[in-house]
Parts: C-alpha cells; sequence; structure tokens
C-alpha cells in the first residue's frame, strides 16, 4: 500500500477513531463494530480517492462479484456486499470486515479474462467470509497494547499511537498471515468455480504475476506472496473444484461479464 493510500486511510481512520478506542478499551471488536467502523473508512475512501470513471470497467467488475456473491450460502449472501473500482495504477485488491472490496484499476490491466478477475475476487469475499478481517484485528489488537504500554512509558504521544493502533485493527495495512491466504485460496477458488469461472485461471494468473514485469512485482504480491509453494497448493485443488466449475456450467451458471 503506497504512502498517499495509507495517508488517506489514517485521515479516514481518526474521523472514527472514539469508537474503535471504545472497543480497544473494552478488549477486543466485535464483528459488528469493526463492519460498522470499515463502512465508515468505505465511505471515506469512495469521497476521497478517485474512482475508475469507466462505465464499462465498473459493470465488468460488479457483474463478476454479483455472480459469485449470488452463489454464496446464508449468512454471507445477506452481508451488505460492495465493491468499488478505485482509479489507481497499482496492482492491488483488498476486503475490509463486513463486505467491503475494492479493486485497483491496474489490476484489470494484468487479469486476461474474467475467470482470473474472479480469482482475486473469490479469494477476496473469502478473507470476509471466513471472518480473517476480525480474527487479524483482534490478534493485532494484543500487540498494539503492548506498544501502547510502552509508548506511555516513554512519554510518547498517546494520540499517534492510537492512530496507529486504529489502523492495525482494521487490518488494512498488514498482510493477512499464511494460514489466513491459504483459506482464502481454497475457500475462493470454490466460490469462483461454483459461479462458473473456470478455477485454472487463477494458476495462469498467479504465476503471470510472478514473473515481475518492468515496473518490478506488482505490489499485491507484498501480501500475497506468490512463491512455487502458493501456485503448487491452488494447482492441487483443482481436482476438487473442476467439478463443481462443469456442475456450474452444466446449470447454465456461464457468466459473460467482459462485454
Ligand atoms: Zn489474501
Amino acid at each position: 500500500m503506497d504512502k498517499e493510500f495509507g495517508k488517506i486511510i489514517m485521515k479516514c481512520l481518526r474521523k472514527s477513531l472514539p469508537l474503535v478506542l471504545t472497543a480497544t478499551l473494552a478488549g477486543c471488536v466485535t464483528s459488528t463494530q469493526l463492519e460498522v467502523e470499515a463502512g465508515h473508512v468505505f465511505d471515506q475512501m469512495r469521497a476521497e480517492m478517485p474512482l475508475s470513471n469507466s462505465l464499462a470497467d465498473r459493470s465488468y467488475v460488479k457483474c463478476v462479484t454479483r455472480a459469485i456473491i449470488n452463489q454464496l450460502e446464508e449468512p454471507y449472501a445477506s452481508y451488505d456486499w460492495d465493491i468499488e473500482l478505485f482509479d489507481e495504477e497499482k496492482i492491488n485488491a483488498f476486503a475490509m470486515a463486513g463486505g467491503k472490496m475494492g479493486i485497483f484499476s491496474g489490476l484489470l490491466e494484468v487479469t486476461e479474462n474474467q475467470d482470473q478477475l474472479a480469482s482475486v475476487i473469490g479469494h477476496e469475499i473469502a478473507h470476509v467470509t471466513r471472518k480473517h478481517t476480525l480474527k487479524k484485528a483482534n490478534q493485532t489488537i494484543i500487540t498494539q497494547r503492548a506498544v501502547a504500554i510502552g509508548a506511555s512509558a516513554t512519554g510518547a504521544s498517546a494520540n499517534a499511537t492510537n492512530v496507529a493502533a486504529t489502523i492495525a485493527q482494521l487490518g488494512l495495512l498488514l498482510p493477512y498471515s499464511r494460514g489466513h491466504e491459504s483459506e482464502a485460496d481454497v475457500v475462493g477458488l470454490k466460490y469462483m468455480a461454483a459461479a462458473g469461472f473456470d478455477p485454472r485461471a487463477s494458476v495462469t494468473l498467479w504465476t503471470n504475476m510472478s514473473k515481475a514485469g518492468s515496473g518490478g512485482p506488482p505490489e499485491i504480491l507484498s501480501t500475497h506472496p506468490s512463491d512455487q509453494t502458493r501456485i503448487s497448493k491452488l494447482a492441487g485443488q483443482l481436482t476438487a473444484t473442476l467439478p463443481l466449475y462443469n456442475q456450474a456450467q452444466a446449470a447454465g451458471r456461464t457468466p459473460n461479464c467482459r462485454h
């Protein structure tokens, strides 16, 4: 995540600090508290970051997302899902608690087809349904409390510490654990396949991504290390997920999102 983006998030978070601080003092944030905060932050990001003005690209992203969400079971199907396409050259995507997701337009340059885009969106949706955002937030609070205690002992600015803690709580700037990444890969593949997107595209996409282009490695690789282990694990899931894809196709779930 670049500095400018980080600054916007800092600004957004300051506005919603009191509620999160209350949550911190109470011990840990609940799912509902985190979802409310994520919603505020997402609204602010939308207001302050440039959005893609390509109607075709926007509807493409929404179409792929909708196709996947339509196949989710409850309670996930009833989440307040929302996705925004930010006009940002970086190749990245993110998800927040409660189903707020962002795609950077740079990602559309490297995803060669709707199946590859679906592999990223399915993965992000899985981070939300598996509550990785909440787990990471609460794990991080323990660390941040130790930092805050250390900071007050040394007389450091409490406010600065709290803002940093808040960012960490929302889990926006830190990568997920390898365990969460693997789980999101496995679950995300099932989601995309059930929606009728070819899961084999995920292996192609991450293999392409791992070959650094002239501009260096895509930013998404800083949070999604696409080494051989990860790609092999993805490929190992295909036997289990291809039948889901075939069933979806047979049932008429044949999304056609790129026009
Ligand atoms: Zn991930």
